[in-house]
């Protein structure tokens, strides 16, 4: 915890209530039920047969969080800082976003639970998620473009903590992902642990064995912690984080702070890590086809557990990344998020080290539906390109009161 003063009740606060809520059995019959009546977990544990057939290895496991209500592991910890936020009595919730996926699901519960929100999203974030921003103002959240520094992730979280450091007595910041300061990244860890809950016993179930190898992909870190700790004592459970490897390994192209080795020890943002930074400190940019991987942090948990060995690190890159979600799309008549695909990219390289008798699990943390702009992009797809054209001209008419003869 690296935070100016002024912010340090509210983390004091937070802190004091996370530890009370540990042993609060009805704060955690809270948190099922809401898990289960609202999201719609458990989750399943899908045999991939086409995959495994595919590459004739071990057999292939996908975790589905993109069966979550809103597409993605996020519900999770948002359900359950929410009701945190309830226990602490306050009325509004403050979030940083990249993607806008952790915005829609901030959005989301505080809807649910009758909270003020206000999401801050890079401007630039806000102009390539352009959908996930209409959907939060749907909810009726705040969106709040922020114009500093690159304008992405990271601008984004200094104006949260800026907002939270005037408002915290009424105000919660419901931090998307297992980074920043404590209590943060150990919060949004137990919060997303119940996916390797789930997915140790549904394979214990289904193969009556733990699996080889559990591959995650990873951006601030929360879906792998997520999946990983449930194996983590475990040790002959190899667990593969993948991160953003962009165009390659040339700084400013990519988001990997460990695979390509080029994260360094810093203090930014109220907390110690692995950053992408330059020689003077200042944070690079990152490249990612995957908006929700592009950040130049990682959480400590994580940074800690590739130190000690128990979790190796790669990377995809973006290619790799279409190719693989193509080849999940035809062979299992499922869509990936192009984070998720990451995991899958980075699996589908290895399968031949793997036998038969073996298996592994995917963690999928979204789906890919949100991503159809980017996907078709990443395509180069000249017959999306010519619809997106004709819809938008349709749009000018009819806004215009201009129908034309449509
Ligand atoms: C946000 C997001 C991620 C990256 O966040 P982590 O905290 O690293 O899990 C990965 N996948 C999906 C689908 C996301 O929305």
């Amino acid at each position: 915890m690296f935070i100016p003063e002024i912010l340090f009740p509210a983390f004091h606060e937070l802190k004091e209530k996370f530890a009370e809520i540990q042993n609060d059995t009805a704060f955690w019959q809270d948190y099922q039920d809401s898990l289960a009546n609202f999201s719609g977990r458990p989750t399943p544990l899908t045999y991939a047969a086409g995959l495994t057939k595919y590459f004739g290895g071990p057999k292939i496991y996908m975790k589905r969080e993109d069966l979550n209500h809103s597409g993605a592991h996020k519900l999770n910890n948002a359900l359950g800082q929410a009701l945190l936020v309830k226990r602490m009595n306050k009325t509004r919730v403050i979030a940083e976003t990249g993607a806008g996926q952790h915005g829609v699901a901030t959005a989301i519960v505080a809807a649910k639970f009758g909270l003020k929100a206000t999401v801050y999203m890079g401007s630039e974030d806000v102009e390539r998620q352009y959908a996930n921003v209409f959907w939060m103002k749907r909810f009726g959240a705040e969106v709040v473009p922020v114009e500093a520094g690159s304008r992405t992730l990271k601008d984004a979280m200094n104006a949260a903590l800026r907002d939270w450091a005037s408002s915290f007595e009424t105000t919660h910041y419901l931090l998307g992902t297992a980074s920043g300061p404590h209590p943060f990244p150990a919060l949004v860890a137990l919060f997303q642990s119940i996916i390797g809950t789930e997915a140790k016993e549904q394979i214990l179930r289904l193969e009556g064995k733990l699996p080889n190898r559990v591959y995650a992909c990873v951006g601030g870190g929360s879906n792998a912690l997520g999946i990983f700790q449930a194996f983590i004592p475990h040790e002959e459970v190899e667990l593969v984080g993948v991160e953003a490897g962009g165009e390659g390994p040339m700084a400013g192209k990519h988001a990997s702070r460990i695979a390509y080795g080029q994260g360094r020890t810093g203090i930014a943002q109220g907390y110690k890590t692995l950053f992408l930074q330059d020689k003077d400190g200042q944070m690079l940019e990152t490249s990612s086809i995957a908006a929700g991987l592009d950040y130049t942090g990682v959480s400590p948990l994580l940074a800690n557990l590739s130190e000690r060995g128990r979790v190796r690190f790669e990377a995809a890159t973006n290619e790799e990344v279409v190719n693989a979600l193509q080849l999940v799309m035809t062979k299992e008549g499922i869509v990936p998020a192009l984070e998720s695909a990451h995991a899958f990219a980075g699996a589908f390289r290895e399968m031949q080290q793997c036998s038969e008798g073996e298996s592994v699990i995917i963690n999928m943390s979204g789906r890919g539906d949100k991503d159809i702009f980017n996907i078709a992009e990443g395509l180069r797809d000249e017959e999306w390109k010519a619809f997106i054209q004709r819809k938008s001209t349709q749009y000018q008419q009819s806004c215009s009161g201009d129908s034309g003869k449509a």
